[in-house]
């Protein structure tokens, strides 16, 4: 083997770039951070080539002073480390990296002006030549421009992603500090467009918080949003929470933040995760923008080189506090749904109304839209003489007005419930709807120590793929506790004796195949609350009533004084919302009688 030696400043500074730039993006994080860092109201941000041609980034803040240029590109060299211990680290950076492994990878050109000083002073780095400082012209602040990213380092260029992709990343990035500071203006182009342009947002806290959020994930989320704030020994937690029915299939809409600093924190994900429990379907992530703040000793920043993981001194408190103040806040919300829905149904009937005017309608329409337009201008056909029996049912007991989910009235398609309320109408998915009362009651019986089985006169006999049927029956405890006696039956089954009372006599085999089915492909990620109350909403889907199913008036009736009386009944297990309101006043504006 060859004598060991110490390698050159150059090679130790492209190994170690290769940690922090690993892409344009992350390029793009590490300027935005020092831009922070320096105390910017605004910051630019301009990107040529996906980033790969160029990352401009320019600053109003503090600007370095022209003997330190030449330090700011030296590695290890730093400003924010007051002291040497690492515990109180207040700042984005502190490692003192960024600047000479951007430099080690592209060229790198910093203009710089404090904004006591006369002039600006630019200093150019590519690999080992520095250039400068020499006077140029600038404004106050900071301007760093990076050309050619891995143009030298043709293994990393390989990796890169298409441009469109490098610049989405990027954009994402710059996203995501801009949600964490949004009392801070941002601006971004690429090739010539203008892709964010975020004013400084006003307002205490939580409400520049909001403004900047909405401006980033759009207005329409603004009717779905809820606002979260609580404080655990001296951990303080802010933020705003999506409702479940606006949750997506992506979790690109999530934003966590410990101390100013955008992270991808493993605890809080699991942490958010668990709080939405039951309440989402698996595939669908809430939106969530929160804020933790505590005090800088009681966490660890220092854990990657990209300083986008943390470590929590207490992570039990952590996960307590996001987790019951979440909970919380969710539950005081739980009989809203999602009121862009109606919003969006209204708009669907809008453009129709246009024509009912008596003008013939226009050509321009799209023709579906005509047709039906010219439909309901026609002469209306002549009623029949009488409703055919069962259309109409006499008017049902209740008072519209004495509940909020009002009387019912009618049935459609034998899956919604139409209901007349005080002042306006609800329709109810029906299967929806009870399948969040099943799950409900599931849970509260759970609660209180195990849910009512019934015997089954014949026990029954389900058939199981390989894995399924000991995923299942490694769980008999659990599953009895949720009201599920089974036991194994021969190589390939499990028996079921007893099934959870509110489910009543039906078929079972269906379940107990879902339910190992998931199980089976559960990974150990799952906490075994969280484990439970997706089995309970599996058994909830399935013993459900379907859609489909004629119910009585007094049945629906039975059925809206339920949902009015179990929490979060606004949304079904599956984050779908289970009715939606018109109110009397958007029903006239589709009528167009206001
Ligand atoms: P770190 O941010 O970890 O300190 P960097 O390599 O990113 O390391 O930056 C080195 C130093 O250069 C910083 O500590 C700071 O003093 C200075 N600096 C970098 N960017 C800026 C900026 N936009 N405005 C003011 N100073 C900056
Ligand atoms: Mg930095």
């Amino acid at each position: 083997m060859p004598a060991i030696r110490v390698l050159p400043e150059e090679v130790v500074n492209r190994i170690a770039a290769g940690e922090v730039v690993e892409r344009p993006a992350s390029a793009v994080k590490e300027l935005v951070e020092n831009a922070l860092d320096a105390g910017a109201r605004r910051i630019g941000v301009t990107l040529a080539g996906g980033g790969r041609g160029l990352i401009l980034v320019e600053d109003d803040g503090c600007g370095i002073p022209a003997e330190e240029l030449p330090l700011a590109v030296r590695r290890h060299a730093t400003s924010k480390l007051a002291d040497d211990t690492l515990v109180r680290i207040a700042t984005l950076g502190f490692r003192g990296e960024a600047l000479p492994s951007i430099a080690a990878v592209a060229r790198l050109a910093i203009t710089s002006r404090p904004p006591g000083a006369d002039s600006a002073f630019t200093l150019v780095v590519e690999g080992e030549r520095v250039e400068g400082p020499r006077p140029s012209a600038g404004r106050p602040g900071t301007r760093v421009e990076v050309r050619d990213l891995f143009r030298r380092t043709p293994a990393r260029l390989k990796f890169l992603r298409s441009e469109r992709a490098e610049l989405q990343a990027a954009l994402e990035v710059v996203e995501r500090l801009a949600l964490a500071r949004p009392e801070v203006g941002f601006v971004l182009e690429a090739e010539g467009r203008r892709l964010l342009d975020l004013a400084p947002a006003e307002g205490e806290r939580l409400e520049r918080t909001a403004r900047r959020a909405i401006a980033l994930l759009g207005r329409d989320l603004a009717r779905d949003l809820v606002e979260v704030e609580a404080e655990r020994d001296g951990i303080r937690l802010f933020g705003l929470l999506g409702l479940p029915t606006a949750a997506r299939s992506d979790p690109g809409a999530q934003f966590l933040v410990v101390n100013g600093r955008p992270v991808q924190d493993r605890l809080l994900k699991s942490a958010l995760k668990a709080a939405y429990g039951d309440l989402l379907a698996a595939g669908r992530h809430p939106v969530a923008a929160l804020f933790l703040e505590l005090p800088p000793e009681r966490v660890d920043v220092n854990v990657h080189p990209a300083k986008i993981e943390v470590r929590f001194a207490d992570p039990g408190t952590v996960r307590g506090l996001v987790i019951g103040s979440l909970r919380r806040a969710l539950a005081e919300h739980g009989q809203r749904t999602a009121g862009r829905i109606a919003t969006a149904a209204l708009g669907t009937f809008r453009p129709g109304s246009t024509t009912f005017a008596g003008r013939p309608p226009s050509p321009s329409l799209p023709r579906g839209l005509a047709e039906t337009a010219a439909a309901f201008q026609a002469p209306l056909a002549p009623l029949p003489p009488a409703a055919p029996p069962g259309a109409v049912e006499p008017p049902a007991e209740p008072d519209p007005a004495a509940y909020p989910l009002g009387a019912a009235r009618a049935q459609l398609h034998d899956s919604y419930i139409l209901a007349q309320t005080a002042d306006g109408l609800v329709i109810v998915d029906q299967h929806a709807a009870h399948e969040r009362i099943v799950f409900e009651k599931l849970k509260a019986g759970l609660a209180e120590g195990g849910v009512a089985r019934q015997v089954l006169l014949l026990p029954e006999v389900v058939e199981l793929g390989p894995g399924e049927r000991e995923a299942l029956l490694e769980r008999t405890d659990e599953l009895l506790a949720l009201g599920l006696a089974i036991e194994p039956f021969g190589p390939g089954a499990v028996l079921v004796r007893e099934v959870p009372a509110v489910l009543g006599e039906r078929p079972s085999g269906e379940l107990v195949r879902a339910l190992a089915k998931e199980l089976a492909s559960l990974g150990s990620l799952f906490t075994l609350e969280a484990a439970i109350g997706r089995v309970a909403a599996t058994a909830a889907c399935h013993g459900s009533v379907r859609a489909g199913r004629r119910l009585s008036l007094a049945e629906m009736d039975a059925l809206l004084r339920q949902m009015e009386r179990t929490p979060g009944a606004g949304q079904c297990n599956h984050g779908r919302p289970t009715w939606i309101e018109l109110k009397r006043a958007d029903i006239e504006r589709l009528f167009a009688r206001r």
